[in-house]
């Protein structure tokens, strides 16, 4: 094992304790340790004047004690007034020692780093770093930046640069231990520094000139690694796709009468675009290799009838579909439409979900894993251990952003059987920009669903502030009593479904009150799967005319007659998101309209993300224009859950080095294959298992 492969607790100074803290940062070789970064530097490199010091100022500064006092007032604490020829300054102490305290004797040189901040009498640092200096003639400052690293809970700055600096050293020593695998030739091009030295320049920076460059992450040493790591995403990718080539499935010529019989049978003429991307999926069934599609089509465009196609030429080839929901919610919707468009079939749908238990779960394993059941219809608990297929020929994935693409990548190796891996078919409504897409799609071929089903009109969206919350509900009477429906779909900026629920019961509360002839129901992810099932049951069946949810109801739900959304805070939330939201309405042939009810004041860049809203119905121009105004960094926030997630690289500081990946990885893979798989390891780490056969 190379030396930097060996855990932390290798190095001096570092115990069990210390190592279980490291691991907490996913720090566990000490190789990891180099790719720890700090989030910033200390310039203790120079004195600034106590002068010149201004409250906000973080600095280095020295000088005599004037004097040291504990006062008693208030909460108890140290104060020593030390002053140079430019000023003086407070510094406090609110934990001492006596010790301490004594040392501060009168006429003694200190010098201590800190924020400058106004105080009682004049400028004070509190708790600032300090030291004494007994040999003024040999004080010396820094020579170099002091980096802060990221801490976690009982980690000291101390404990992890000491550490950082013995794994810096290790390869200084041995420069064997770390393998640049960027060609030279690729280094100079794009002026990058070695990784050795981008390394020792990002720990123990050299010049205090490069701080600020090195802070707002303009340096080339940050921009190396942060290349280096959004390269290997992409080769990670391709790797998948180029293993995926030399893999095994079964061809699914699929049944013609029966495919023709389906599309007969179905309530409406397939669009043009659902029908050359069904030919595409068709085509590439019809392969003994695993099919690796991407469908791309906004909201409303018609992508699960595509998906039952695909299921159908698996089940009339004699193999058996799994379609993969977010949602339990959606997943139940999916068995229902399944249902209804296989219902001349014999082939019958079965449905899995987190939330089955005992016999009936056990009854569906069984139909699975005997064969008897051709397609399963669920959440991700379709893909946990103990659910085994007969001859799985299709893996579906509807809604793939919500899902990770790791988690994609684990999910294809888990439906490989003896060699033979299934077909592979993802589906998504988030349209995101072609450089980012390549981060994530990479691995994929992708068809776009272009066109919307005929007679859709466009929804009416108008913005307005909650001042005006008692016309919207007197506006919900009017609707409700033209025989139409709608849904009041309350945000919440906390990630805590918990609270997310207890708002909406509360508003549905408030609304039932205000709305005595309205038939009110409450919908959240906190329900017991059947609750939700019946109440979908009812709004369908227009036994509730508002349905009060939280944005459980994002994805994929579908009630052609409900009309009308209302949507609180929408400010909260990214513009992808409030349009999946905003597509559960506009799917009958009436007029629809959508209320973004925000909380006043707005902020100007929320006005503006709400008036893109307003103004298209696009999913695609949204995602653009959200992008051109936030940066890719935060239109791929966190939120969206499918984004990749990085260690170093920031995709809103870094979008320019995301041009050359592309053509960079391809060359790599020609002129460089050896350095695929170590660049996957060392950034991807354990992440990584699904590319070994
Ligand atoms: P998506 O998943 O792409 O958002 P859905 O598959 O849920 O969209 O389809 C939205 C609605 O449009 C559903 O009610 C579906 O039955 C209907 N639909 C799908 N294709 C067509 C079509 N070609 N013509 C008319 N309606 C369609
Ligand atoms: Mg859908």
């Amino acid at each position: 094992m190379n030396r930097l492969q060996q855990p932390v607790s290798a190095l001096a100074g570092v115990g069990a304790q210390t190592a279980r803290r490291f691991e907490k940062l996913g720090i566990r070789a000490i190789q990891d340790l180099l790719f720890h970064l700090p989030v910033r530097y200390e310039d203790r490199t120079r004195l600034t004047p106590i002068g010149s010091l201004e409250a906000g100022m973080t600095a280095m500064i020295a000088g005599k004690v004037e004097f040291a006092d504990i006062l008693p007032r208030g909460r108890k604490k140290l104060v020593v007034r030390i002053a140079d020829d430019t000023g003086f300054i407070s510094l406090i102490f609110f934990h001492y020692s006596a010790n301490q305290f004594h040392a501060f004797t009168p006429g003694a040189l200190v010098s201590c780093f800190g924020e400058a901040r106004h105080g009682y009498a004049g400028l004070e640092m509190t708790h600032p770093d300090y030291q004494i200096i007994a040999d003024a003639e040999n004080f010396a400052l820094d020579t170099r930046l002091t980096p802060v690293y990221p801490l976690t809970e009982g980690l000291t700055q101390t404990a992890i640069r000491k550490a950082a600096k013995q794994a810096l050293a290790l390869c200084t020593h041995d420069n064997r231990l770390l393998i640049d695998w960027l060609p030279e030739r690729l280094l100079q091009q794009l002026r990058f520094p070695a990784l050795y030295k981008a390394l020792q320049t990002l720990h123990t920076p050299g010049e205090p000139a490069a701080c600020a460059a090195l802070q707002n992450g303009s340096h080339p040493a940050l921009k190396r690694l942060a290349f280096e790591e959004l390269l290997t995403h992409y080769l990670s990718l391709r790797s998948a796709k180029n293993l995926n080539q030399s893999c095994r499935a079964p061809a699914l010529a699929g049944d013609p009468i029966a495919t023709e019989h389906f599309i007969r049978r179905l309530p409406f003429p397939l669009t043009g675009a659902q029908r050359r991307v069904i030919a595409e999926i068709a085509d590439d069934c019809r392969k003994t290799q695993p099919m690796m599609r991407l469908v791309q089509g906004d909201v409303g465009s018609g992508k699960t009838v595509v998906a039952a196609y695909a299921a159908l030429l698996a089940v009339s080839s004699g193999y058996q579909a799994a379609v993969m929901a977010p949602t339990e919610l959606l997943a139940e919707q999916h068995y229902r439409n399944f249902s209804n468009w296989f219902s001349h079939f014999e082939a019958k749908a079965v449905l899995l979900t987190g939330q089955m238990k005992g016999k009936t779960r056990n009854a569906v394993l069984d139909a699975l894993k005997n064969g008897s059941a051709p397609i399963a219809i669920g959440t991700h608990a379709l893909f946990q251990d103990g659910v085994e297929f007969d001859r799985l020929g299709l893996c579906v994935i509807d809604e793939q952003h919500r899902f990770g693409v790791h988690q994609r990548l684990a999910l294809r190796e888990k439906g490989r059987q003896s060699g033979i891996r299934p077909h592979q078919l993802v589906m998504t409504a988030t349209p995101i920009p072609r450089t980012l897409a390549m981060l994530q799609y990479s691995d994929l071929d992708i068809s776009i669903i272009d066109e919307l089903p005929p007679g859709r009109k466009p929804i009416v969206t108008s913005v307005i502030p909650s001042e005006r919350r008692s016309e919207v509900i007197s506006r919900i009477n009017g609707w409700v009593a033209q025989k139409k429906q709608a849904y009041w779909v309350c945000t919440l900026i906390e990630e805590s479904e918990a609270l997310q629920c207890e708002a909406a019961e509360k508003t549905a509360e408030l609304l039932a009150a205000a709305l005595s002839d309205v038939r009110i129901a409450l919908i959240h992810g906190r329900m017991k799967s059947a609750e939700k099932d019946a109440i979908m049951q009812a709004f369908k069946q227009h036994r509730i005319d508002l349905l009060v949810a939280t944005t459980v109801i994002e994805v994929g739900v579908d009630v052609p007659n409900a009309g009308l959304m209302i949507i609180e805070n929408p400010e909260r939330l990214g513009l992808s998101q409030l349009h999946q939201l905003r597509g559960r309405v506009g799917r009958g042939d009436s007029d629809s309209f959508c209320l973004l009810m925000y909380q006043s004041p707005l902020s100007d860049m929320a006005r503006q993300r709400l008036g893109i809203l307003r103004d298209s119905n696009d999913g695609f121009v949204i995602a653009e224009k959200d992008l051109q105004l936030r940066g890719p960094g935060e239109v791929l926030g966190t939120r969206q859950t499918g984004a990749v997630h990085f260690k170093i690289a920031d995709l809103s500081r870094d979008a320019d080095l995301l041009d050359n990946i592309q053509e960079i990885g391809e060359r790599l893979f020609r002129e460089a294959p050896d350095a695929i798989q170590p660049l996957c390891d060392r950034w991807l780490g354990a992440s990584t298992v699904y590319a070994e056969v």
